[in-house]
């Protein structure tokens, strides 16, 4: 059995944080990391499970201090992942990275062997935008920036090992977990 990294990346809106809860609930082979980012939380988001929400100083402090195993900036806010975490579970564990595609790319460079990178596609861009607006509670203006972006994460697809098109959640779940299932069990 092989500890591995799975990143797990997508649009803003695809339904990449419902899977990996679905995903953590199945498998207790999986634990995800909790990424630290400088945007507000969201209704609902408690610090230390969505993230670790934290000024912009203490951010940079600790990329300075070689904390994050990749960090980059989305939406004039700072994301990165916690290298001592995702170092540590890797010992017990396979760790789910829920990041963006350049982040997962970073990954890939650094743990070529241990790296499966796994792309969430909507069935359509209208239902993309739908969930977008459903979940943030906002326009179709507001969301426009996250859409415009979801042109590029999905354009990215060729330099993903595994696309999966989240339609029905229970089907999409059980690709996920049939992917986890053969990647663990590889020689
Ligand atoms: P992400 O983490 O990719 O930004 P979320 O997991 O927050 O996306 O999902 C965005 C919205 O879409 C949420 O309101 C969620 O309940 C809904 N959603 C997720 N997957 C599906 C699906 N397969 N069908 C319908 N709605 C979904
Ligand atoms: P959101 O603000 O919607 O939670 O996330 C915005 C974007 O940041 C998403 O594409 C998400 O995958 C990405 N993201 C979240 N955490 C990280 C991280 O630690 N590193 C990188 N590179 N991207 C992240």
């Amino acid at each position: 059995m092989r500890n591995l990294l799975f990143v797990i990346s997508g649009p803003s809106g695809v339904g990449k944080g419902t899977l990996v809860d679905r995903l953590l609930e199945r498998d207790d082979r999986l634990i995800e990391s909790v990424s630290c980012t400088t945007r507000s939380p969201r209704p609902g988001e408690v610090d230390g499970r969505e993230y670790f929400f934290l000024s912009r100083e203490e951010f940079l402090a600790r990329m300075q201090r070689g904390e994050f195993l990749e960090a980059d900036e989305h939406f004039g806010n700072f994301y990165g992942t916690p290298f001592p975490f995702v170092k540590e579970q890797l010992k017990e564990k396979s760790v789910i990275l829920e990041i963006d595609v350049v982040g997962g790319a970073n990954c890939k460079k650094l743990f070529p062997e241990k790296t499966i990178l796994i792309l969430i596609a909507p069935p359509s861009k209208e239902e993309l935008c739908a969930r977008l607006v459903g979940r943030d509670k906002t326009t179709v203006e507001a969301a426009s920036y996250r859409l415009s972006r979801a042109e590029y994460e999905l354009g990215q697809r060729d330099s993903y090992d595994y696309v999966v098109v989240n339609d029905d959640l229970e089907r999409a779940t059980e690709e996920l977990l049939s992917i986890i299932e053969k990647e663990i069990n590889k020689d």
